[in-house]
């Protein structure tokens, strides 16, 4: 029973959809974090969004934080590319052979980014690490891959590992399902630990094809790394012959045009690319220098190949969304919003002594229930804090505010949201904090 005043949101419609889903699909969902397993309620059937609002199967009305967990950097339904995605869709929808859109994409992106030259198209964020971590293995002939704890790239098999005890380990697999063998040549460390960092590399000598990482870590919290540790990472892995990948599958495009590469000012030797960059349609890509991506196939000998990849409609939809964000001020104005949001919320919680913090860059930010000044790696996330995100979501969500559901996991503000949808943002989260800290 809620006891806050406000009453649970009616969920009747979502909840018989849910229960026929789960007849469907495994926990009832395509992708498990929807199933609200870390939140009160059944997941919330979505049945239209329209700028920064989206509604319900039962008609309740949100102003939503998760745009689609990033891609929608411009709000729901943008009419520019609504209107080219329709525009190429009287053409056809796929041909499985090349097509100017491929191009025109390609030449918005490689044009406005100097940290790569030729660039891949594929369907995913996922497939564009895989693809990635081949090239890497590829082009070093080596076998290993180191990853940080607390940063996700997606479901592949190498990547699907986590840290084992110890300050260097072998992976221990995440998942079920993920051979041992490849767990062992997948090596884990802390984010934000040069020693750590620089045992893994004395231990592997001559054996690390690849350091994958999150330059945003943006799947476990928001782990903000310094600069100068970033700058240590890229030294450290040109000193060993080891290529360094940035998966800005969530900071591309977000950060600012140039993601994370840019705004740090350090040149990764692959970088992977998702979600913001298909206007919402499934696309994902990795680029490098020309050198580099001539040994992808047909060029070179790695192979990667796909049915859909570079498809039309796709295309379209990343056209027109980037082409949005190449107008100057975009990011300037989008990024001033959020940090005004994000301070003010933070004024708010430190005024009334909540252990509360809110962690911001470019337009993505994070609710921590924390006293700490930083969190930086995934073993300072306080788990049971959750509890307590568990319960502002709730408040939250009766207030008609989105946000994904899941403590772990970051918000996002697009250009659709207004100055009246963030000032009532700001009182709903007010009303619920001071609820959940009462
Ligand atoms: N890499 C990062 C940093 C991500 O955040 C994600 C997804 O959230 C992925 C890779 C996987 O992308 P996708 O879900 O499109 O396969």
């Amino acid at each position: 029973v809620n006891t806050t005043g406000k009453p649970d949101i009616s969920r009747e419609k979502s909840a018989e959809l849910y229960a026929k889903a789960q007849t469907y699909f495994p926990g009832g969902v395509n992708s498990p974090v929807r199933a609200f397993k870390s939140v009160y309620g059944t997941p919330l059937f979505i049945q239209k969004g329209d700028g920064s609002h989206i509604w319900d199967a039962d008609g309740n009305e949100f102003i939503d934080f998760c745009c689609s967990w990033g891609p929608l950097i411009l709000g729901h339904n943008n009419a520019k590319v609504r209107e080219k995605v329709i525009e190429v869709m009287q053409n056809g929808m796929s041909f499985g052979a090349p097509t100017a859109l491929e191009n025109e994409l390609a030449e918005l992106i490689l044009k406005n980014n100097k940290f790569i030259e030729k660039i891949r198209f594929v369907s995913s964020g996922t497939e564009a690490v895989m693809s990635a971590i081949r090239l890497a293995r590829g082009y070093t002939k080596r076998d290993k891959i180191l990853k940080f704890e607390g940063c996700y790239h997606g479901h592949a098999d190498a990547l699907l590992v986590k840290a084992g005890s110890g300050l260097v380990t072998f992976g221990e697999t995440s998942s079920a399902g993920v051979p041992k063998s490849v767990a062992d040549e997948t090596i884990v460390v802390a984010l934000n630990d040069k020693e750590a960092l620089a045992k893994a590399f004395e231990e592997f000598k001559d054996q690390i094809a690849a350091v994958i990482i999150e330059p945003v870590p943006a799947n476990n919290g928001l782990l903000l790394q310094e600069k100068e540790y970033l700058q240590y990472l890229r030294d450290i892995c040109t000193q060993n012959g080891t290529m360094l990948i940035f998966d800005e599958v969530i900071s591309g495009f977000r950060v600012g045009f140039e993601g994370a590469a840019g705004y740090y000012q350090i040149k990764p030797d692959i970088i992977t690319y998702g979600k913001i960059i298909g206007g919402g349609m499934p696309v994902g890509a990795y680029g490098s220098s020309a050198a580099i991506m001539s040994n992808i196939s047909p060029e070179g000998s790695v192979y990667q190949a796909g049915t859909l990849s570079g498809n039309p409609v796709a295309m379209g939809a990343g056209i027109a969304q980037l082409s949005e964000l190449l107008r100057i001020g975009f990011y300037r104005d989008l990024n001033n919003k959020t940090e005004e949001f994000v301070e003010a919320i933070q004024r708010f919680a430190t005024a009334r002594n909540y252990k509360f913090k809110v962690f911001g860059i470019g337009s993505i930010f994070w609710f921590a229930f924390t006293d700490k000044e930083y969190i930086r790696k995934a073993e300072d996330i306080d788990a049971s804090s959750m509890e307590k995100f568990k319960k502002f979501h709730r408040e939250l969500l009766n207030r008609g505010i989105y946000l994904g559901p899941s403590g772990y996991e970051v918000g996002f503000i697009s250009s659709a949201h207004t100055k009246i949808d963030l000032e009532k943002t700001k009182r709903a989260i007010f009303d619920s904090l001071d609820l959940v800290f009462n």
